[in-house]
């Protein structure tokens, strides 16, 4: 292994069931490269079924001894958790570079935006509050407590290995439940350490549980399970529709962040270099790799023109690199499926007419690199339309008023993010109002943060990450009648 890390044991090739610790040495295992190089980074192991069954199991004997400590027992232990992770950023940020690709600033971005999660969490378990309702009849008292779902099940995607497990991690901990997570495969390092760390800041073993292996194999035996009361997935929605009806028989609780296809919008009243500042973070972030990422531009007809060329000259300085290079803003595509998908994209829309300003090829570094691209005269027949690209592509629309852009947004099964540009404050509360999206930016890119509900509407999910409400995701209330007072 090359990664040079000051803390080495933090990468391990092991996966965590129960506090027990499986190595991938010797048995059947998966190969994690570096998407930046192709240079293995390590094995983890494939678990078998009974594998991931015994951390279902472990789950459930550590969980209620858990849920009995006092909330400020347990908002203390994932203090020392979050503590640990920004004691670590620098070796996590390097892991997460070099199996997802990401710029290392970028990683490390990343490693504090995922410890903020465990810091918010750890916060609100002490005020994870019940009700007395006045009663409906005078010897009645009701009350309403809130109690930890138990053991629920976690599914993570590669684009963001850390954040996306300790969205879940923390209010689920937070709340008393435990949790079983399985990592995407081409990112299980990150999540590795997250339960190396969870070890040292004193989380019991078996409420924290790294399964790894073949991804509908897990998922089955976590979605069989009657134990598991909740699951937890971020991915596409594709997966997700799988895993709700695998959930079905078991009437499980459901948290669902899917797939986008965000529409980002600029008015003619916009602050056009503002716009153009957004615009590279909302669509080029993780290069274009992330469920929010902008992935229709509209732009109204009187700053097209000016929109396209600033954005087409910002991003001709940015460049494209291996992760752990310094200056590097982009790096490359995860995997081959991952390109081709872009290319097909690029080729369709170019087919259609669009024209290509910036980019529109692989990058010469070869591998799954690729141009950072910014496409014109972009039409609703093409793919980038209708399809999440998940790539350094930005489509640029032509629009000429408010209700056909409103209309033009909301045409997509899809509901996640959605972004406007415009100054007119009236123009802002109704467009706000009109998006069909779980989430509106209002002259910003960037809308994710611990203390803000992350979620979509529509195909793009069910429930709410981060925030109060995050809490409440993994918690039940209970209804007590006190009678015969
Ligand atoms: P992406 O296209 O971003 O890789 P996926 O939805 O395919 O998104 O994958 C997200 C996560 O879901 C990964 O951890 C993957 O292993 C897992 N996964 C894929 N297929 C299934 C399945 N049938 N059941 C459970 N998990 C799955």
């Amino acid at each position: 292994m090359s990664l040079t890390l000051s803390d080495p044991s933090l990468l391990r090739e092991a996966a965590c069931v129960g506090g027990t610790w499986i190595a991938a040495e010797g048995r059947d295992a998966t190969e994690v490269r570096n998407p930046s190089t192709g240079a293995l980074i390590g094995k983890m192991p494939e678990l078998t079924q009974a594998e991931v069954t015994a951390a279902i199991e472990a789950a459930e004997a550590a969980q209620k001894a858990w849920a009995a400590r006092t909330a400020l027992e347990r908002a203390d232990i994932l203090m020392e958790w979050f503590r640990l992770m920004m004691a670590n950023q620098e070796d996590l940020g390097r892991i997460l570079t070099a199996e997802q690709g990401k710029p290392l600033a970028e990683a490390k971005g990343e490693i504090a935006y995922g410890a903020s999660f465990i810091r918010w969490f750890a916060e609100e378990a002490r005020r994870m509050y019940g009700e007395i309702i006045p009663g409906h009849q005078p010897d009645k008292r009701l009350l309403v407590m809130r109690q930890p779902i138990g053991v629920v099940a976690a599914i993570t995607p590669w684009n963001f290995p850390n954040a996306m497990i300790t969205r879940k991690a923390g209010p689920a901990l937070a709340a008393g439940c435990a949790m079983v997570l399985k990592p995407a495969e081409q990112t299980p390092f990150s999540a590795v350490a997250l339960a190396i760390l969870a070890e040292r800041a004193g989380i019991p073993a078996g409420l924290f549980s790294v399964v790894t292996g073949d991804g509908p194999t897990v998922g089955k035996v976590m979605t069989d399970s009657p134990v598991v009361r909740k699951l937890t997935f971020t991915g596409s929605t594709e997966v997700g529709a799988i895993l709700y009806a695998q959930c079905a028989p078991t009437i499980k609780k459901l948290g669902l962040e899917l797939g986008g296809n965000a529409p980002f919008i600029v008015f003619d009243d916009a602050d056009v270099d503002a716009a153009v500042e957004g615009a590279v973070i909302a669509k080029f972030r993780n290069n274009g790799q992330t469920c929010v990422c902008a992935n229709r531009i509209y732009v109204q007809s009187g700053v097209y023109d000016a929109f396209a060329e600033k954005l087409a000259a910002k991003i001709a300085t940015l460049k494209t690199g291996d992760g752990f290079e310094d200056g590097v803003t982009f790096g490359p595509l995860i995997d081959e499926d991952g390109l081709a998908k872009v290319e097909d994209h690029v080729a369709d829309a170019k087919a259609k007419g669009a024209k290509v300003i910036l980019g529109g090829a692989r990058h010469e570094r070869g591998g799954t690199f690729y141009q950072p691209t910014i496409l014109t005269d972009v039409t609703s027949d093409m793919k980038v339309t209708t399809e999440e690209t998940f790539g350094p592509v930005a489509p640029l629309f032509r629009f000429e008023s408010e209700a056909e852009v409103i209309k033009a947004a909301n045409d997509t099964e899809f509901g996640l993010a959605s972004y406007i540009y415009a100054s007119d404050m009236a123009r802002i509360f109704r467009v706000s109002e009109a998006l069909e999206y779980g989430m509106v930016g209002v002259n910003t890119g960037l809308v994710s943060t611990t203390e803000a509900p992350f979620g979509g509407v529509k195909s793009s999910g069910l429930g709410r990450e981060g925030s109060r409400h995050g809490l409440d995701d993994f918690t039940e209330l209970k209804y007590v009648c006190l009678g015969g007072i």
